[in-house]
């Protein structure tokens, strides 16, 4: 592994102005989780030169949980245990704390944080060789679209030089939630929609969100009053600690048995979390008693799909009934 010096940040802004003084040989790291992963593995290119600087973020104040202006604002520092523990995250995003229970391992969730979940970078066996160069590494082409296995393509086909499916499980949950990042950058307080964050993600080769490299991701804020019933399902190969083959996270609103609004992502399907849109349009201002979850699953899968991807897309189907059905009973 290439050394770095290692700085604590005692803040964002001074997070900001560490990221300034050090230009682009200098890297955020919450946890390492992943970007510890990356370096010591040497995934490296043109476009991803190894930093000779790292920007401590776990000492700069910024996992807290608090109410801000009748949003829940989650700091972006939190880890995923202490979120998953918080009484107001579980009284206001039920299905962020399924997600949670369902990533990684204790160990991880013990110290990885939320910011670090949504800006991962993907799992793509040939972004992740050191000796494979590729789109996302600032080299040419895409060799998992070369190899013509299914098994590595996503199966919501996507024009652009990269395929690699989005591996985060709490990006889907949070665009379901209808939630919002807060980014500080040089021009001051950014908010980006969760639904816009990967917007272009094929296309860009430094990475997957539209965050420049001198912006730290402050917290991500819920509106809590919104959302009457949500759930959460996660399809792996591996029984545990693996990531998703296929995920969906579902939100609804329901007044006087009436489903007002209506959100249904699907994760693990595409480089980025994918609003069925189709089927939202199908449960909004329809009864909830007389919805057949299994019809809208039918109606659900939008855009151009893998041809050879039937058995994940009888699993997504399958997937989003059940967590129709157990948000609109919630
Ligand atoms: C074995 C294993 C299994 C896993 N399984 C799953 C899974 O099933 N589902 C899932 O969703 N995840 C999974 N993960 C991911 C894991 O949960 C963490 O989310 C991930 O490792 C990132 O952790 P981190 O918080 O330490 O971020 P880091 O690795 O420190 O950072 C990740 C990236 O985010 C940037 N960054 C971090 N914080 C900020 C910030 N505040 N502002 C700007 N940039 C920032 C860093 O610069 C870096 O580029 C798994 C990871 C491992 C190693």
């Amino acid at each position: 592994m290439t050394p770095f010096r290692l700085i604590d940040a005692r803040s964002a802004a001074h997070a900001m102005t560490l990221l300034a003084e050090h230009g682009p040989a200098a890297r955020l790291i919450a946890a390492g989780g992943d970007l510890l992963d990356l370096l010591k593995e040497g995934v490296a290119g043109a476009l991803q030169p190894a930093p000779a600087v790292l920007i401590n973020l776990g000492t700069a104040d910024m996992a807290d949980v608090a109410w801000s202006d009748a949003k829940l604002r989650l700091g972006a520092m939190a880890t995923l245990a202490d979120l998953a523990a918080h009484g107001d995250v579980r009284a206001a995003a039920p299905m962020l704390v399924e997600a949670i229970g369902r990533i990684a391992s204790p160990q991880l969730r013990n110290v990885t944080t939320l910011g670090g979940n949504l800006l991962q970078r993907p799992r793509c066996l040939f972004f992740r060789h050191p000796l494979i160069d590729c789109f996302k590494k600032g080299g040419r082409g895409c060799p998992a679209a070369a190899a013509g296995d299914p098994r590595l393509q996503p199966v919501l086909v996507t024009a652009g030089p990269c395929c690699a499916v989005h591996p985060s499980d709490l990006a889907p949950v949070l665009v379901a939630l209808d939630a919002v990042m807060e980014i500080t950058g040089p021009s001051g307080l950014r908010a980006i929609p969760m639904d816009e964050l990967y917007a272009g993600a094929e296309r860009n080769p430094r990475a997957e969100a539209v965050i420049a490299a001198d912006a730290v991701v402050t917290a991500i804020q819920i509106a809590t009053d919104v959302f009457s019933g949500q759930a959460f399902e996660k399809f792996t190969v591996r029984g545990a600690n693996d990531f998703a083959s296929a995920s969906v996270a579902v939100a609804v609103a329901v007044t006087d048995g009436v489903v007002r609004d209506c959100r249904i992502v699907l994760g693990g399907a595409a480089l980025r979390p994918v609003r069925s849109r189709e089927a939202e349009t199908v449960v909004i201002g329809r009864k909830a008693a007389q919805i057949v979850t299994a019809d809208i699953a039918n109606a659900a899968l939008p855009g151009a799909w893998a041809s050879d991807a039937a058995g994940r897309i009888e699993v997504l189907r399958t997937l989003i009934a059940r967590t129709l059905a157990r948000a609109i009973a919630a």
